[in-house]
This record gives C-alpha cells, sequence and structure tokens, in this order.
C-alpha cells in the first residue's frame, strides 16, 4: 500500500512547492529574543515572533521554572481530574482570572486546545455560533467538532454581523465568537459594537485574546480592558506561548458556570496531560509581574508607535493597528518574497506573507513588534526597510 501512497505524497508535496507555499523551518541556535542566531552562524534581529513583552527568555520566569523543577519535577504523566492537578495549577488559573477581571479559568495544553473543547460541551444543534471570517484556525476547528448551526459574518464588519444575528434569531443560544487581534492586518475587534449586537440580539460573547492579552489596553489586560468590558463577557480563550512568556499552554476563562462545564466535559481537557509544574510555576510568576508594574506594556506601546511612525513617515503603507502587528503593504506577491529575502540578507528577520494566507493581491510584510526590542534595533529594522524599499521600487 505505502508505495501508492508514498507517490501520490510526493505528487501532492511537489504540487505545494510549485505553488510556492511549501513551508522550511528557520533553525535558532540561541534563546528566543529580540537578537538570535541562525545555523547558519548569522546573527539577525527577530521581528516575527510573538514574543512581544520580551518574556521567552525572563531571567524571573526562568528562575520560577527552575525552581519548579527542582521542588515539583519534571512532568504530571496525568490528565487534570485523575492526578495531574497541583496547587501550581490552581494558582495559575486564580491568576489568570485575576488578570481578566473574570469569575473562573480552565488551563489547557494550548489555546488551540481551549479553542477545541469550548463550543461542543456548551451548545447543542439548537443553538448558533455567529463566527468572524478571519478567525484562527483553532476556532474554526471548534466550531466544526459542535452541531451548533453556523453563521458566518465579513471580518469586523458589523452590519453583516447583524444580518447574521437576524438569522440566528431562530436559534436557542447564541454566540459570537471573534479574535481579539487579528493576526495577518493587527486590527483590533470592535468589541464595543459586538458587544452591543449582542445585547440588542440576545447573545453570548467569546474572545480569543491570544494576540491581545497583555499587548492591547492600557496595561495589556486586551479587548475587554480597551472597550472597558471586564467582567462582561462570557468567554475569554488565550495562550500562554505568545506575550505571556511563550513557552506553552492555553486557557479559557469566564462565567463561572461556564467554566465548570468545561471540567466536566471539555474533551481536550478531559483526554489530554498537565501542562508541567515549571509551566505554571512561570506563569503565575509572570501575573504577579504584571500586577507589579506596567513596564513592558508601556515599553512595547512606546515601540510599536515609534515603529510605525517612522515608517510611515519613509514612506511605506502601513494598516492601521492598534496592537504590535504592523503589516507593511507591499500588495505584490513576488515583492513581498524578495523584500523579506533581501531584509535578512541586511540582518533583519521578518516574513512575507501572500495568498492565500491573505487575500489576492494583499501581500505584505508583517513586523511584530516587542518590548524586547531597544530603540537601536527598531532604528536598524527601519533603515533596512529604508535601503531595500529603495532598492526595490516601494518607496521614493
Ligand atoms: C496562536 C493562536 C492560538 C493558538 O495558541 P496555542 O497556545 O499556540 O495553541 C489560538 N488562537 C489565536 C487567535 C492565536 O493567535
Amino acid at each position: 500500500m505505502y508505495k501508492d501512497f508514498q507517490s501520490f505524497l510526493r505528487q501532492e508535496l511537489d504540487s505545494i512547492e510549485q505553488a510556492g507555499l511549501y513551508k522550511d523551518e528557520r533553525i535558532i541556535t540561541s534563546p528566543q529574543k529580540a537578537d538570535i542566531t541562525v545555523s547558519t552562524g548569522k546573527e539577525v534581529l527577530n521581528f516575527c515572533a510573538n514574543n512581544y513583552l520580551g518574556l521567552s527568555n525572563n531571567q524571573e520566569l526562568i528562575d520560577a521554572a527552575k525552581k519548579a523543577l527542582d521542588e515539583r519535577g519534571y512532568g504530571m504523566s496525568s490528565v487534570r481530574f485523575i492526578c495531574g492537578t497541583q496547587d501550581l495549577h490552581k494558582q495559575l488559573e486564580a491568576k489568570i482570572s485575576e488578570f481578566f477581571g473574570t469569575e473562573d479559568t480552565i488551563l489547557y495544553a494550548a489555546c488551540f486546545d481551549a479553542n477545541g473543547g469550548v463550543f461542543e460541551p456548551l451548545l447543542s444543534e439548537q443553538d448558533a455560533i455567529i463566527s468572524d471570517a478571519l478567525n484562527h484556525a483553532s476556532i474554526i476547528d471548534g466550531v466544526r467538532l459542535c452541531k451548533a448551526k453556523r453563521y458566518r459574518y465579513a471580518n469586523a464588519d458589523m452590519a453583516d454581523l447583524e444580518e447574521q444575528l437576524k438569522l440566528a434569531q431562530a436559534q436557542r443560544f447564541r454566540i459570537i465568537v471573534t479574535d481579539g487581534v487579528f493576526s495577518m492586518d493587527g486590527n483590533v475587534a470592535p468589541l464595543d459594537k459586538i458587544y452591543a449586537l449582542a445585547e440588542k440580539y440576545n447573545a453570548m460573547v467569546m474572545v480569543d485574546e491570544s494576540h491581545s492579552a497583555g499587548v492591547v489596553g492600557k496595561t495589556g489586560r486586551g479587548t475587554t480592558e480597551r472597550f472597558n468590558l471586564r467582567g462582561k463577557i462570557e468567554i475569554i480563550t488565550g495562550t500562554l506561548g505568545k506575550a505571556f512568556g511563550g513557552a506553552i499552554g492555553g486557557f479559557t476563562t469566564g462565567k463561572k458556570e461556564i467554566i465548570d462545564m468545561l471540567r466536566q466535559r471539555s474533551r481536550p481537557y478531559l483526554f489530554s496531560n498537565s501542562i508541567p509544574p515549571m509551566v505554571a510555576a512561570a506563569g503565575i510568576q509572570m501575573f504577579d509581574m504584571m500586577s507589579r508594574t506596567n513596564e513592558l506594556q508601556d515599553k512595547l506601546h512606546e515601540n510599536t508607535d515609534y515603529f510605525v511612525g517612522k515608517m510611515k513617515e519613509a514612506g511605506f503603507d502601513i494598516k492601521p493597528t492598534e496592537s504590535a502587528i504592523c503589516a507593511v503593504m507591499l500588495y505584490d506577491a513576488k515583492l513581498s518574497q524578495e523584500m523579506a529575502t533581501r531584509m535578512l540578507e541586511e540582518g533583519i528577520y521578518v516574513v512575507g506573507f501572500y495568498y492565500p494566507v491573505v487575500p489576492k493581491d494583499q501581500a505584505r510584510i508583517r513586523v511584530q513588534i516587542s518590548a524586547g526590542h531597544e530603540r537601536a534595533h527598531l532604528d536598524k529594522c527601519i533603515a533596512a526597510f529604508t535601503k531595500v524599499g529603495k532598492e526595490l521600487g516601494v518607496i521614493k
């Protein structure tokens, strides 16, 4: 059998490669941080990590993880409800609830699991899920696993959302689901308007704060802080794998009864391992740090404003952003790849995205700013963009 299957796979892989969509891994040989070393020995500045607060290599978190490693061992070898829960897991859940101003929290191995396990235990064929067209793959997969009727609205399009909500009046319970920040444009979901429509059409709201937690809002509490909706949203999901240290782990936080039900019936929680104690301990340390100081959020916001301002001054077309994601618009797919390659030669690691990851003729370079970037890093990145941009005729 495998001989036939092998040639089938070879053909598929070839067609992926011919379409220019083959994904290669770039190999890093240093810790994750602003200046990294790659396997060729070259040192580059990293502008494509989700390391928004620069915590991936933070000493305080490393020390907390090491201490837990010594005191609590390496792994749990169990799901949470059998023998995979330490006091550390409960403490981390409490910290997350405090951070987001919610009633209770349940941890998962990843946000992919949190989203995969949130809909099916809560909703049935009598209910409706109304989902933004640009929501993350894990939300799409989670919705697929649930029998609720599906409605989709164009990205952040409130008129379309209202239409879908009218149609969804036929169902018993309704939930609107959105990413907090959309990863390709960096735009923030208009949660105030979504919430108002939810009130008007009797619906609940779920926000995935993966790209917004730690970033959006004055103190990084996410879109509920940005729109003054703390405690009002039924479900928030998020990851510990981006701004919050970048290791691993996800969570669902929100109304008490919802979290209770997830502990009873959410399959990735019931049938998958607990996060390691060291990750829980570092997470606790991280949330303590967040409540002690706003230094990192302030620096991130300053860095982002500085970068966007200077890039616009240089003549680049940047999508309006309220996050740490800056889309440098080039429109042309081939140009986006050329530019990313040239930028790497200049020592700046950024990624070009084009169709089908973004709409046709909307190719771009995505730049992700971090509190781990110093002014000199940003200046070097802007200088490289300006040099390469002139070379390639993107700016004058
Ligand atoms: C990254 C991301 C996830 C997945 O998070 P993991 O913890 O890495 O599984 C889910 N949702 C959104 C919106 C994301 O950006």
